[in-house]
Protein backbone atom coordinates (compact mmCIF):
# COMPACT_ATOMS: atom_id res chain seq x y z
CA UNK A 1 0.00 0.00 0.00
CA UNK A 2 1.50 3.82 -0.67
CA UNK A 3 1.61 6.07 1.97
CA UNK A 4 -1.00 8.35 0.22
CA UNK A 5 -3.50 5.10 0.40
CA UNK A 6 -2.42 4.68 4.49
CA UNK A 7 -3.68 8.12 5.43
CA UNK A 8 -6.75 7.88 3.38
CA UNK A 9 -7.64 4.74 5.50
CA UNK A 10 -8.02 6.37 8.33
CA UNK A 11 -10.90 7.81 9.89
CA UNK A 12 -11.37 11.50 10.44
CA UNK A 13 -11.63 12.44 14.23
CA UNK A 14 -13.83 15.71 14.79
CA UNK A 15 -14.90 17.63 17.77
CA UNK A 16 -17.82 16.70 20.15
CA UNK A 17 -21.21 17.59 18.83
CA UNK A 18 -21.97 21.45 20.50
CA UNK A 19 -17.68 22.31 21.90
CA UNK A 20 -16.41 24.34 19.70
CA UNK A 21 -13.18 25.26 18.85
CA UNK A 22 -11.97 28.78 19.14
CA UNK A 23 -9.77 29.74 16.17
CA UNK A 24 -6.76 32.22 16.54
CA UNK A 25 -8.67 34.67 14.78
CA UNK A 26 -11.41 34.75 17.04
CA UNK A 27 -8.89 34.91 19.86
CA UNK A 28 -8.29 38.75 19.66
CA UNK A 29 -12.08 39.39 20.88
CA UNK A 30 -11.85 36.44 23.42
CA UNK A 31 -8.86 38.12 25.22
CA UNK A 32 -10.22 41.30 24.69
CA UNK A 33 -13.38 40.46 26.75
CA UNK A 34 -10.99 38.56 28.95
CA UNK A 35 -8.61 41.38 29.71
CA UNK A 36 -11.54 44.67 30.00
CA UNK A 37 -13.46 42.12 32.75
CA UNK A 38 -10.15 41.35 34.73
CA UNK A 39 -9.47 44.95 34.99
CA UNK A 40 -13.43 45.60 36.37
CA UNK A 41 -13.82 43.10 38.58
CA UNK A 42 -10.16 44.57 39.95
CA UNK A 43 -11.60 48.01 39.91
CA UNK A 44 -14.51 46.79 42.16
CA UNK A 45 -11.92 44.54 44.87
CA UNK A 46 -13.14 41.03 43.58
CA UNK A 47 -10.34 37.89 43.74
CA UNK A 48 -10.35 35.28 41.22
CA UNK A 49 -10.84 32.03 42.22
CA UNK A 50 -10.61 28.88 39.98
CA UNK A 51 -12.12 25.33 40.93
CA UNK A 52 -11.81 22.25 39.36
CA UNK A 53 -13.80 21.20 36.55
CA UNK A 54 -14.97 18.20 37.57
CA UNK A 55 -17.12 17.53 41.03
CA UNK A 56 -18.92 15.29 42.75
CA UNK A 57 -22.49 14.65 41.14
CA UNK A 58 -23.89 15.10 44.71
CA UNK A 59 -22.39 18.54 44.58
CA UNK A 60 -24.71 19.38 41.59
CA UNK A 61 -27.70 17.32 42.86
CA UNK A 62 -27.88 18.96 45.87
CA UNK A 63 -26.68 22.48 44.92
CA UNK A 64 -28.66 23.00 41.89
CA UNK A 65 -32.02 21.12 43.17
CA UNK A 66 -33.33 17.61 41.67
CA UNK A 67 -35.99 19.41 39.67
CA UNK A 68 -34.02 22.12 37.56
CA UNK A 69 -33.24 21.33 34.22
CA UNK A 70 -29.99 21.44 34.64
CA UNK A 71 -30.02 18.95 36.84
CA UNK A 72 -33.25 16.44 35.33
CA UNK A 73 -31.34 16.16 31.72
CA UNK A 74 -28.08 18.21 30.98
CA UNK A 75 -25.58 17.34 33.20
CA UNK A 76 -22.77 15.22 32.20
CA UNK A 77 -22.25 12.99 34.91
CA UNK A 78 -20.46 9.61 34.51
CA UNK A 79 -18.70 6.83 36.68
CA UNK A 80 -15.19 7.29 36.91
CA UNK A 81 -14.02 4.07 35.70
CA UNK A 82 -10.84 3.81 37.90
CA UNK A 83 -12.67 3.99 41.42
CA UNK A 84 -16.20 4.12 40.33
CA UNK A 85 -16.76 7.90 41.85
CA UNK A 86 -19.49 9.40 40.36
CA UNK A 87 -18.23 12.91 38.99
CA UNK A 88 -20.05 15.45 36.74
CA UNK A 89 -18.76 17.90 34.10
CA UNK A 90 -19.63 21.57 36.28
CA UNK A 91 -22.49 22.79 34.72
CA UNK A 92 -22.22 26.02 36.43
CA UNK A 93 -19.86 27.47 39.19
CA UNK A 94 -21.67 28.80 42.15
CA UNK A 95 -21.82 25.50 43.24
CA UNK A 96 -18.17 24.93 43.41
CA UNK A 97 -17.22 28.16 44.65
CA UNK A 98 -19.81 27.64 47.76
CA UNK A 99 -17.74 23.92 47.64
CA UNK A 100 -14.42 25.59 47.80
CA UNK A 101 -15.19 28.15 50.32
CA UNK A 102 -16.49 25.70 53.06
CA UNK A 103 -13.76 23.65 52.70
CA UNK A 104 -11.40 26.22 52.78
CA UNK A 105 -13.09 27.92 55.60
CA UNK A 106 -12.30 31.47 53.27
CA UNK A 107 -15.11 33.44 55.16
CA UNK A 108 -13.06 32.86 58.59
CA UNK A 109 -12.17 36.41 58.64
CA UNK A 110 -15.56 38.56 56.81
CA UNK A 111 -17.31 37.90 53.73
CA UNK A 112 -15.37 37.65 50.37
CA UNK A 113 -15.75 38.81 47.01
CA UNK A 114 -14.65 36.62 44.28
CA UNK A 115 -15.08 35.65 40.42
CA UNK A 116 -14.31 33.14 37.86
CA UNK A 117 -14.49 32.19 34.20
CA UNK A 118 -14.03 29.22 32.38
CA UNK A 119 -15.72 26.42 30.71
CA UNK A 120 -18.96 24.88 32.07
CA UNK A 121 -20.93 21.53 29.87
CA UNK A 122 -24.90 21.19 29.52
CA UNK A 123 -25.94 18.58 27.39
CA UNK A 124 -28.62 20.85 25.54
CA UNK A 125 -29.56 21.11 21.98
CA UNK A 126 -26.91 22.91 19.79
CA UNK A 127 -27.85 25.80 18.45
CA UNK A 128 -27.53 29.78 18.17
CA UNK A 129 -26.26 31.09 21.81
CA UNK A 130 -26.60 27.98 23.08
CA UNK A 131 -23.50 24.85 23.11
CA UNK A 132 -22.45 21.60 25.09
CA UNK A 133 -18.94 23.30 26.13
CA UNK A 134 -19.48 27.01 26.37
CA UNK A 135 -17.29 29.59 29.36
CA UNK A 136 -18.79 31.79 31.90
CA UNK A 137 -17.52 34.43 34.03
CA UNK A 138 -18.95 35.04 36.95
CA UNK A 139 -18.58 36.90 40.53
CA UNK A 140 -19.79 35.84 43.86
CA UNK A 141 -19.76 37.84 46.52
CA UNK A 142 -20.50 35.88 49.89
CA UNK A 143 -21.05 37.14 53.53
CA UNK A 144 -23.10 39.98 52.35
CA UNK A 145 -26.39 40.13 53.53
CA UNK A 146 -27.05 43.59 52.17
CA UNK A 147 -29.30 45.35 49.12
CA UNK A 148 -25.72 47.48 48.53
CA UNK A 149 -24.00 44.19 47.21
CA UNK A 150 -26.78 43.37 44.82
CA UNK A 151 -26.70 46.70 43.37
CA UNK A 152 -22.66 46.59 43.41
CA UNK A 153 -22.48 43.86 41.25
CA UNK A 154 -25.39 45.05 38.90
CA UNK A 155 -23.21 48.59 38.35
CA UNK A 156 -20.17 46.04 37.78
CA UNK A 157 -22.01 44.78 34.39
CA UNK A 158 -22.81 47.76 33.70
CA UNK A 159 -19.34 49.26 33.93
CA UNK A 160 -17.82 46.19 31.53
CA UNK A 161 -20.87 47.26 29.15
CA UNK A 162 -19.79 50.40 29.06
CA UNK A 163 -15.83 49.14 28.76
CA UNK A 164 -16.42 46.96 26.04
CA UNK A 165 -18.63 49.39 24.30
CA UNK A 166 -21.52 47.38 24.28
CA UNK A 167 -24.93 49.35 24.18
CA UNK A 168 -28.38 48.11 23.68
CA UNK A 169 -28.36 45.93 27.07
CA UNK A 170 -30.92 46.32 29.41
CA UNK A 171 -31.80 44.83 33.05
CA UNK A 172 -34.85 43.19 34.21
CA UNK A 173 -35.10 43.07 38.02
CA UNK A 174 -37.45 41.24 40.32
CA UNK A 175 -37.74 39.98 43.81
CA UNK A 176 -38.64 36.40 44.77
CA UNK A 177 -38.87 36.74 48.34
CA UNK A 178 -37.73 33.89 50.56
CA UNK A 179 -39.61 30.10 51.11
CA UNK A 180 -42.15 31.59 53.34
CA UNK A 181 -43.13 34.05 51.21
CA UNK A 182 -42.45 31.48 48.29
CA UNK A 183 -45.14 28.60 49.56
CA UNK A 184 -47.70 31.06 49.86
CA UNK A 185 -47.15 32.30 46.61
CA UNK A 186 -46.76 28.75 45.08
CA UNK A 187 -50.52 27.80 46.79
CA UNK A 188 -52.14 30.13 45.39
CA UNK A 189 -50.43 29.65 42.34
CA UNK A 190 -50.89 25.98 41.77
CA UNK A 191 -54.48 26.46 42.40
CA UNK A 192 -54.60 29.31 39.49
CA UNK A 193 -52.90 26.63 37.36
CA UNK A 194 -55.39 24.04 38.30
CA UNK A 195 -58.09 26.42 37.07
CA UNK A 196 -56.03 26.47 33.68
CA UNK A 197 -55.19 22.85 33.54
CA UNK A 198 -56.34 22.67 29.54
CA UNK A 199 -53.85 25.79 28.41
CA UNK A 200 -50.63 24.16 30.06
CA UNK A 201 -48.30 22.41 28.31
CA UNK A 202 -46.51 19.17 28.88
CA UNK A 203 -43.70 20.78 30.26
CA UNK A 204 -46.01 23.05 32.82
CA UNK A 205 -48.31 20.17 33.56
CA UNK A 206 -45.05 18.15 35.02
CA UNK A 207 -43.60 21.33 36.72
CA UNK A 208 -47.38 21.83 38.62
CA UNK A 209 -46.30 20.80 41.71
CA UNK A 210 -43.11 19.99 41.32
CA UNK A 211 -41.78 23.31 40.59
CA UNK A 212 -44.71 25.62 39.18
CA UNK A 213 -42.37 28.61 39.47
CA UNK A 214 -40.75 27.35 36.42
CA UNK A 215 -44.03 27.47 34.67
CA UNK A 216 -43.60 31.52 34.86
CA UNK A 217 -40.83 31.49 32.50
CA UNK A 218 -41.84 29.30 29.80
CA UNK A 219 -41.21 30.23 26.32
CA UNK A 220 -44.83 28.76 24.61
CA UNK A 221 -46.23 31.13 23.44
CA UNK A 222 -49.80 30.10 23.95
CA UNK A 223 -49.33 30.37 27.11
CA UNK A 224 -48.42 33.61 27.15
CA UNK A 225 -51.56 35.28 28.30
CA UNK A 226 -52.25 32.86 31.10
CA UNK A 227 -49.01 33.47 32.99
CA UNK A 228 -49.19 37.40 32.72
CA UNK A 229 -52.28 36.82 34.61
CA UNK A 230 -51.00 34.08 37.01
CA UNK A 231 -50.35 35.73 40.82
CA UNK A 232 -47.33 37.79 41.34
CA UNK A 233 -44.54 36.51 43.63
CA UNK A 234 -44.22 40.33 44.61
CA UNK A 235 -47.79 40.70 45.94
CA UNK A 236 -46.62 38.03 48.71
CA UNK A 237 -43.59 39.47 49.69
CA UNK A 238 -43.12 40.87 53.20
CA UNK A 239 -41.69 44.01 54.59
CA UNK A 240 -37.97 42.78 54.90
CA UNK A 241 -38.08 40.97 51.46
CA UNK A 242 -39.73 44.47 50.41
CA UNK A 243 -37.14 46.56 52.15
CA UNK A 244 -34.48 44.99 50.37
CA UNK A 245 -35.63 44.77 46.85
CA UNK A 246 -36.46 48.74 47.37
CA UNK A 247 -33.18 49.20 48.69
CA UNK A 248 -31.16 47.94 45.59
CA UNK A 249 -33.38 49.67 43.50
CA UNK A 250 -32.57 53.11 45.55
CA UNK A 251 -29.00 52.32 44.76
CA UNK A 252 -29.56 52.05 40.86
CA UNK A 253 -31.68 54.87 40.72
CA UNK A 254 -29.15 57.10 42.28
CA UNK A 255 -26.78 55.92 40.24
CA UNK A 256 -28.44 55.89 36.93
CA UNK A 257 -29.02 52.44 35.91
CA UNK A 258 -32.17 51.79 34.13
CA UNK A 259 -33.93 49.00 34.77
CA UNK A 260 -37.68 47.07 34.24
CA UNK A 261 -39.25 44.96 36.86
CA UNK A 262 -40.17 42.15 35.60
CA UNK A 263 -42.39 40.20 37.73
CA UNK A 264 -42.46 36.69 35.71
CA UNK A 265 -38.70 36.80 36.24
CA UNK A 266 -37.10 33.74 37.74
CA UNK A 267 -33.91 31.87 37.84
CA UNK A 268 -33.04 28.50 36.93
CA UNK A 269 -31.57 27.30 39.65
CA UNK A 270 -33.74 26.42 43.22
CA UNK A 271 -31.29 28.37 45.88
CA UNK A 272 -31.63 31.88 44.70
CA UNK A 273 -33.84 33.65 46.83
CA UNK A 274 -34.54 37.73 46.87
CA UNK A 275 -33.08 39.76 44.30
CA UNK A 276 -32.67 38.17 40.88
CA UNK A 277 -31.96 39.79 37.47
CA UNK A 278 -31.03 39.62 34.28
CA UNK A 279 -28.91 41.33 31.51
CA UNK A 280 -30.61 41.27 28.17
CA UNK A 281 -29.84 42.17 24.51
CA UNK A 282 -32.41 42.48 21.50
CA UNK A 283 -29.25 41.72 19.39
CA UNK A 284 -29.32 37.71 19.55
CA UNK A 285 -32.26 36.12 18.61
CA UNK A 286 -33.64 33.80 20.92
CA UNK A 287 -30.96 33.06 23.00
CA UNK A 288 -31.21 37.12 24.07
CA UNK A 289 -29.80 36.65 28.11
CA UNK A 290 -26.12 37.44 28.36
CA UNK A 291 -26.15 37.61 32.06
CA UNK A 292 -28.19 36.26 34.85
CA UNK A 293 -27.90 36.53 38.58
CA UNK A 294 -29.44 37.13 42.05
CA UNK A 295 -28.66 36.22 45.85
CA UNK A 296 -28.59 32.69 46.88
CA UNK A 297 -28.73 33.63 50.79
CA UNK A 298 -29.96 29.54 51.60
CA UNK A 299 -27.12 27.98 49.83
CA UNK A 300 -24.36 27.49 52.27
CA UNK A 301 -27.10 25.92 54.60
CA UNK A 302 -27.78 23.41 52.32
CA UNK A 303 -24.30 22.47 52.02
CA UNK A 304 -23.92 21.92 56.17
CA UNK A 305 -22.43 25.33 56.51
CA UNK A 306 -22.93 28.34 58.66
CA UNK A 307 -25.51 30.83 57.22
CA UNK A 308 -23.46 32.85 54.73
CA UNK A 309 -26.05 35.36 52.63
CA UNK A 310 -24.56 35.60 48.93
CA UNK A 311 -24.96 37.16 45.78
CA UNK A 312 -23.88 36.67 42.23
CA UNK A 313 -23.81 36.74 38.53
CA UNK A 314 -22.79 34.34 35.74
CA UNK A 315 -22.56 35.77 31.78
CA UNK A 316 -22.15 33.71 28.67
CA UNK A 317 -19.32 34.78 27.45
CA UNK A 318 -20.41 32.97 23.62
CA UNK A 319 -23.03 35.47 23.04
CA UNK A 320 -21.12 38.23 24.53
CA UNK A 321 -18.31 37.67 22.10
CA UNK A 322 -21.57 37.50 19.25
CA UNK A 323 -22.32 41.22 20.37
CA UNK A 324 -18.66 41.89 20.04
CA UNK A 325 -18.64 41.06 16.44
CA UNK A 326 -21.36 42.48 15.55
CA UNK A 327 -19.21 45.67 16.48
CA UNK A 328 -18.16 46.72 13.19
CA UNK A 329 -15.34 49.45 14.49
CA UNK A 330 -13.98 46.77 16.34
CA UNK A 331 -10.68 46.01 14.36
CA UNK A 332 -8.28 43.40 16.33
CA UNK A 333 -5.84 41.71 15.27
CA UNK A 334 -3.00 40.12 16.76
CA UNK A 335 -0.05 41.80 14.45
CA UNK A 336 3.73 40.99 15.55
CA UNK A 337 6.31 44.33 15.13
CA UNK A 338 8.84 42.52 12.74
CA UNK A 339 9.51 39.86 10.69
CA UNK A 340 12.98 38.83 10.03
CA UNK A 341 13.57 37.03 6.74
CA UNK A 342 17.09 35.57 5.78
CA UNK A 343 18.95 33.40 3.26
CA UNK A 344 21.68 31.34 4.33
CA UNK A 345 23.56 29.60 7.45
CA UNK A 346 25.44 32.78 8.43
CA UNK A 347 22.10 34.56 8.18
CA UNK A 348 19.86 32.17 10.24
CA UNK A 349 22.33 32.27 13.07
CA UNK A 350 22.26 36.10 12.83
CA UNK A 351 18.83 36.34 12.87
CA UNK A 352 18.13 34.26 15.97
CA UNK A 353 20.56 36.50 17.97
CA UNK A 354 19.22 39.87 16.18
CA UNK A 355 15.37 38.13 17.08
CA UNK A 356 16.25 37.82 20.33
CA UNK A 357 17.98 40.81 21.13
CA UNK A 358 14.82 42.84 19.57
CA UNK A 359 12.21 40.53 22.24
CA UNK A 360 14.81 41.67 24.89
CA UNK A 361 13.65 45.05 23.71
CA UNK A 362 9.76 44.21 24.24
CA UNK A 363 9.24 44.16 20.45
CA UNK A 364 6.95 40.77 18.87
CA UNK A 365 9.04 39.17 16.40
CA UNK A 366 8.44 36.76 13.77
CA UNK A 367 11.65 35.09 12.73
CA UNK A 368 11.16 33.15 9.42
CA UNK A 369 11.15 29.47 9.73
CA UNK A 370 11.71 26.38 6.85
CA UNK A 371 8.34 26.26 6.37
CA UNK A 372 6.44 23.01 4.66
CA UNK A 373 5.40 23.26 0.88
CA UNK A 374 7.64 26.83 0.34
CA UNK A 375 10.97 27.24 -1.42
CA UNK A 376 12.28 30.02 1.12
CA UNK A 377 13.05 32.35 -1.46
CA UNK A 378 13.10 36.16 -0.18
CA UNK A 379 9.76 36.56 -2.38
CA UNK A 380 8.35 33.37 -0.24
CA UNK A 381 9.53 35.17 2.66
CA UNK A 382 8.07 38.53 2.13
CA UNK A 383 4.81 37.18 1.52
CA UNK A 384 4.77 35.78 4.86
CA UNK A 385 6.11 38.84 6.31
CA UNK A 386 2.70 40.54 4.81
CA UNK A 387 0.08 38.20 6.17
CA UNK A 388 2.25 38.68 9.59
CA UNK A 389 0.65 42.14 9.63
CA UNK A 390 4.34 43.03 10.68
CA UNK A 391 4.57 46.93 10.46
CA UNK A 392 9.10 46.12 9.98
CA UNK A 393 10.45 43.38 7.56
CA UNK A 394 13.98 42.90 8.01
CA UNK A 395 16.12 40.93 5.41
CA UNK A 396 19.43 39.55 6.25
CA UNK A 397 21.43 37.63 3.09
CA UNK A 398 24.76 37.53 2.20
CA UNK A 399 25.25 40.89 1.17
CA UNK A 400 23.93 42.17 4.75
CA UNK A 401 26.19 39.45 6.66
CA UNK A 402 29.40 41.17 4.70
CA UNK A 403 27.92 44.79 5.43
CA UNK A 404 27.29 44.32 9.21
CA UNK A 405 23.81 46.10 8.20
CA UNK A 406 20.92 44.54 8.25
CA UNK A 407 17.76 45.72 5.56
CA UNK A 408 14.78 47.12 7.14
CA UNK A 409 11.74 47.72 5.63
CA UNK A 410 8.71 49.38 6.81
CA UNK A 411 6.19 47.48 5.18
CA UNK A 412 3.14 50.01 5.79
CA UNK A 413 2.57 52.35 2.86
CA UNK A 414 3.36 56.03 3.40
CA UNK A 415 6.08 56.18 5.41
CA UNK A 416 8.40 59.32 4.31
CA UNK A 417 9.07 58.20 0.93
CA UNK A 418 11.89 56.04 1.67
CA UNK A 419 10.96 52.44 2.74
CA UNK A 420 14.02 50.82 3.21
CA UNK A 421 17.51 51.46 5.15
CA UNK A 422 20.52 49.65 5.81
CA UNK A 423 21.15 49.32 10.13
CA UNK A 424 23.65 48.33 11.70
CA UNK A 425 23.02 45.06 13.51
CA UNK A 426 23.66 46.23 17.03
CA UNK A 427 21.20 49.36 16.19
CA UNK A 428 18.14 47.93 14.36
CA UNK A 429 16.70 47.76 18.36
CA UNK A 430 17.06 51.36 18.55
CA UNK A 431 16.12 52.38 15.30
CA UNK A 432 12.76 50.00 15.13
CA UNK A 433 12.23 51.61 19.02
CA UNK A 434 12.72 54.85 17.21
CA UNK A 435 9.90 54.24 14.41
CA UNK A 436 7.44 53.29 16.13
CA UNK A 437 6.97 54.74 18.65
CA UNK A 438 3.60 57.14 17.98
CA UNK A 439 2.99 55.14 15.20
CA UNK A 440 -0.05 53.98 16.19
CA UNK A 441 -3.15 54.72 13.77
CA UNK A 442 -5.33 55.42 16.85
CA UNK A 443 -4.09 58.87 17.00
CA UNK A 444 -3.73 58.08 21.01
CA UNK A 445 0.10 58.95 20.75
CA UNK A 446 0.86 55.32 21.99
CA UNK A 447 3.14 52.72 19.89
CA UNK A 448 1.62 50.84 18.18
CA UNK A 449 3.47 47.85 19.77
CA UNK A 450 0.87 48.52 22.34
CA UNK A 451 -1.44 46.19 20.94
CA UNK A 452 -4.06 48.97 20.20
CA UNK A 453 -7.96 48.21 20.46
CA UNK A 454 -8.90 51.38 19.20
P1 LIG B 1 -31.42 29.76 29.60
O1 LIG B 1 -32.75 30.14 30.17
O2 LIG B 1 -31.02 30.54 28.37
O3 LIG B 1 -31.24 28.29 29.43
P2 LIG B 1 -30.00 29.58 32.07
O4 LIG B 1 -30.95 30.03 33.11
O5 LIG B 1 -29.80 28.11 31.87
O6 LIG B 1 -30.36 30.25 30.66
P3 LIG B 1 -27.71 30.36 33.59
O7 LIG B 1 -27.54 29.00 34.11
O8 LIG B 1 -28.19 31.42 34.47
O9 LIG B 1 -28.60 30.30 32.27
O10 LIG B 1 -26.34 30.82 32.92
C1 LIG B 1 -25.94 32.20 32.85
C2 LIG B 1 -25.62 32.59 31.44
O11 LIG B 1 -24.79 31.63 30.80
C3 LIG B 1 -26.84 32.66 30.52
O12 LIG B 1 -27.50 33.87 30.68
C4 LIG B 1 -26.19 32.54 29.17
O13 LIG B 1 -25.67 33.78 28.75
C5 LIG B 1 -25.07 31.57 29.42
N1 LIG B 1 -25.46 30.20 29.03
C6 LIG B 1 -26.21 29.31 29.72
N2 LIG B 1 -26.32 28.14 29.07
C7 LIG B 1 -25.59 28.29 27.93
C8 LIG B 1 -25.26 27.42 26.83
N3 LIG B 1 -25.72 26.17 26.78
N4 LIG B 1 -24.49 27.90 25.83
C9 LIG B 1 -24.02 29.17 25.87
N5 LIG B 1 -24.26 30.03 26.88
C10 LIG B 1 -25.04 29.60 27.89
MG1 LIG C 1 -30.55 26.64 30.50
Amino acid sequence: MSEENKTKKVRKILGIKGMNDILPDESPLWELLENTVESVLKSYGYQRIRTPIVEETALFARGLGAVTDIVEKEMYSFEDSLNGDQLTLRPECTAGVVRAVLEHNLTYNGPKRLWYTGPMFRHERPQRGRYRQFHQIGAEAVGFPGPDIDAELILLCRRLWDDLGLDNIRLELNSIGNAEERNRHRSDLIAYFEQNLDLLDMDARRRLHSNPLRILDTKNPHMQDMVNAAPKLLDYLGPDSLAHFEGVQKILQRNNVPFTINPRLVRGMDYYNRTVFEWISEELGAQGTVCGGGRYDPLFEMFGGRPTPSCGFAMGVERLIELLKAKSDMALSSKVDVFIAHQGDEALLEATVLAESLRNTGLDVVLYCTAMNSGGSFKAQMKRADESGAAFAILIGEDEIKSGQASVKALRAGKDGENQSAVPFENVADYLVEQIVGECECGDGHSSHGHCIH
